[in-house]
C-alpha cells in the first residue's frame, strides 16, 4: 500500500474514533471492566461497557468476513462447507446453541474444515427483551452445546435479529466474547431467488465488509458457489471473524470477577 493511502485510511478511521466498531479493532482496553449481574436499570454509555461491538473491519487488502447464522442445519451447511473448502476459503458460522446440541457433528464438520464456530443464542430470541439473567443462560448454553460438539470455545456472539442492548455489553464480555453485527445483508432468509441473493452480496461488499448470511436455507447453498467466485473475481480476500479482527480480546485483557 502506498503511505498517502495508508494515512488517508489512518485519518478516515481517527475520525470515527468515537465509533463502537472502530474501538472495538484498534483501541487498547483500558477501561475497568464491569461485573455481573447489571440491574436492568444500569443503562451505561458505550465507552463504560467495555464490550466489543463490531460492525465491520478495516479493509486492508480488501479483506472482508463471510458469515453464516441459524445452522446447522443437515442438507445445507454441508453444501456450503463443501463450496468453501473447493475454493480453500474460511468463514465463521454463528450457531444456534440449540442446533448444535441436535447436530453435534455437523458442527464438529464445520471446525474440522477450519472455520470459526460462533455464539448465535440458544433459542434465537428477541435478547434485548429478555433479564439480564436468561441473556447469560442463552449465552452460556450455547457456549457449552458447541463446546460438547466440537471441544472449541467460541469468541465472537452475533445477536439474533441484532437485537442487543449496549448495556447489556458486560454479559458477553464476561465471557470473553466479542458482539459481531454485520454490514452486508442480502436477506436471503426472505428466499428473494438466488440470482437476486447473489448480486446483492456482490453489489453491497466493500473492502472491510462483514457479509450475513443463513446456512439453513436451500436458496443460499445454490448461491453461494457464484457468490464466493464473483467475490474472488474482485480481489475480496474472505476470511472469518477472528481471521478478519483477531481475537476480540486479546491475551493479558483479563476479565476479573
Ligand atoms: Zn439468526
Amino acid at each position: 500500500m502506498k503511505r498517502s493511502d495508508f494515512l488517508r485510511l489512518m485519518s478516515l478511521a481517527s475520525a470515527s474514533l468515537c465509533s463502537a466498531s472502530f474501538r472495538a479493532m484498534a483501541e487498547p482496553l483500558i477501561e475497568p471492566v464491569l461485573t455481573l449481574p447489571l440491574s436492568p436499570e444500569t443503562a451505561l454509555p458505550a465507552y463504560e461497557v467495555n464490550a466489543h461491538f463490531v460492525h465491520g473491519g478495516p479493509g486492508f487488502g480488501r479483506r472482508i468476513a463471510l458469515t453464516f447464522d441459524d445452522g446447522p442445519r443437515p442438507g445445507t451447511t454441508e453444501i456450503v462447507l463443501a463450496e468453501l473448502a473447493k475454493r480453500n476459503l474460511k468463514a465463521t458460522f454463528f450457531i444456534i446453541g440449540a442446533n448444535a446440541k441436535l447436530y453435534p457433528d455437523l458442527v464438529k464438520a464445520v471446525h474440522e474444515g477450519g472455520h470459526e464456530v460462533a455464539n448465535h443464542s440458544y433459542t434465537h430470541p428477541q435478547l434485548s427483551k429478555l433479564s439480564n439473567e436468561k441473556v447469560k443462560q442463552e449465552l452460556e448454553r450455547t457456549q457449552e452445546a458447541i463446546y460438547n460438539s466440537c471441544g472449541v470455545l467460541p469468541v465472537w456472539f452475533r445477536p439474533p435479529y441484532g437485537a442487543f442492548r449496549v448495556n447489556q455489553g458486560p454479559i458477553p464480555r464476561a465471557m470473553d466474547l466479542g458482539v459481531a453485527y454485520w454490514s452486508v445483508d442480502p436477506l436471503d432468509w426472505k428466499k428473494p431467488g438466488v440470482a437476486t441473493i447473489t448480486s446483492r452480496v456482490l453489489s453491497q461488499t466493500r473492502p472491510g465488509s462483514i457479509v450475513l448470511m443463513h446456512d439453513i436455507h436451500q436458496q443460499t447453498a445454490t448461491a453461494v458457489p457464484a457468490i464466493f467466485d464473483g467475490l474472488l473475481e474482485k480481489n475480496y480476500v474472505m476470511t472469518s471473524m477472528s481471521g478478519f479482527l483477531g481475537h476480540p480480546y486479546p491475551a493479558g485483557d483479563v476479565v476479573e470477577s
